[in-house]
C-alpha cells in the first residue's frame, strides 16, 4: 500500500514538472515572437507597441520585463551596450525607417544614417524633435549624453559631437534597441 502511494506521488510530481516546463517554454516562445509586415511591426506580446502612437509611456520595470525579449530589455531598460560590429544595422544601408524596439516610436530615417567606423548604427539627426530625449550620463567614468526614446524613455545609445554635416551630431545607437521597416518599393 505504501509502495503504491509512493508511486502515485512520484507520477503526480513528474506530471507537474512536465506541465511547468511546457508552460515555461510556451511563454518563452511568445515573448520572442515577432512578425514584420510592410508598414508596421507586430508584437502581440507587447500591447503598448505602436509605430504610430507617440503618447508617452510610463511602465514599471516589472511590466517591461514581461513584454520585452531579454536582449531588448537589457539594452532598453538597463542601458546595456551591444558589442560593436555585431548588431544587425551597423552596416545596413537600405532605405526605410527605424523605430524603437520597445515601444515602436519612429526614431530615424535612413537618409540621416551615415557610414560610421564605430561599429554601431549612426545617424546625424532624429526623425522629429520629439523622437528622442537626451540625458547627461556620467557612468563608467565618462561624461556622455545618453539618448532615450521620446515615447518610452528606453535607452537607445549616446550622442556625440563628431558627426557629419549638416548637424555635426552622431547618434550612436544599439541595433537591438531598434526595428527597421524598409520603404515600399
Ligand atoms: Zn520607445
Amino acid at each position: 500500500m505504501k509502495s503504491a502511494e509512493s508511486i502515485s506521488i512520484k507520477i503526480t510530481g513528474l506530471s507537474l514538472f512536465l506541465v511547468f516546463t511546457f508552460n515555461a517554454c510556451g511563454q518563452d516562445r511568445n515573448v520572442k515572437h515577432q512578425t514584420m509586415t510592410t508598414n508596421s511591426v507586430s508584437k502581440p506580446e507587447n500591447p503598448y507597441y505602436s509605430n504610430t502612437d507617440t503618447s508617452r509611456l510610463n511602465l514599471s520595470d516589472a511590466e517591461w520585463k514581461k513584454i520585452l525579449s531579454d536582449d531588448v530589455y537589457e539594452v532598453s531598460r538597463h542601458a546595456a551596450t551591444e558589442r560593436p560590429f555585431t548588431g544587425k544595422y551597423w552596416n545596413a544601408d537600405l532605405k526605410g525607417t527605424y523605430y524603437c524596439a520597445a515601444c515602436g516610436r519612429k526614431l530615424f530615417r535612413s537618409e540621416a544614417k551615415f557610414a560610421s567606423t564605430c561599429g554601431w548604427p549612426s545617424f546625424f539627426e532624429q526623425d522629429d524633435s520629439n523622437s528622442t530625449r537626451l540625458k547627461p550620463d556620467n557612468s563608467l567614468g565618462m561624461v556622455r549624453t545618453e539618448v532615450l526614446c521620446g515615447r518610452c524613455g528606453g535607452h537607445l545609445g549616446h550622442i556625440f559631437d563628431d558627426g557629419p554635416p549638416p548637424t555635426g551630431k552622431r547618434y550612436c545607437m544599439n541595433s537591438i534597441a531598434m526595428d527597421f521597416i524598409p520603404d515600399n518599393k
